[in-house]
């Protein structure tokens, strides 16, 4: 069993991000320049643009940002109280989610558990 898997897939994952290398340059930049990355093709500069990998419609992430925020601002907890914890960024996001009694039902329309988690740990990995 791998100390520190990736919550995706179970490799390694990298130092400071819950994610394996893999995982976390397709959050970041998108699946197909994950793949070449990956297959050792060369990749190219990544792809730049703050929503790469979000399948989130950007709408619907201004809305959910807000109401994290707005969660997160009467929260005694920070994401650091979390790290220290020993729990991750993605349970600091849902646990503020709950908290912030924002309506995620319309999201499963169209996206999964999975599309709405990444959406979470990027508004709480973001500077305050
Ligand atoms: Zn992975």
């Amino acid at each position: 069993m791998t100390k520190n898997p990736c919550t995706i897939c179970g490799e390694p994952r990298l130092v400071g991000v819950e994610l394996c290398m893999y995982h976390w340059n397709e959050w970041n930049w998108g699946k197909d320049w994950a793949d070449k990355v990956r297959a050792g093709e060369p990749a190219g500069p990544a792809p730049t643009g703050p929503r790469y990998g979000m399948k989130m419609q950007a709408g619907d992430f201004e809305n959910l940002r807000a109401a994290i925020n707005a969660a997160r601002s009467a929260s005694e907890y920070s994401l650091d109280d979390y790290t220290v914890a020993g729990l991750s960024e993605a349970r600091y996001g849902w646990d503020l989610l709950w908290a912030s009694k924002f309506d995620i039902r319309p999201l499963y329309n169209y996206l999964s558990d999975r599309h709405i988690e990444t959406a979470l740990r990027r508004i709480v990995m973001e500077p305050v």
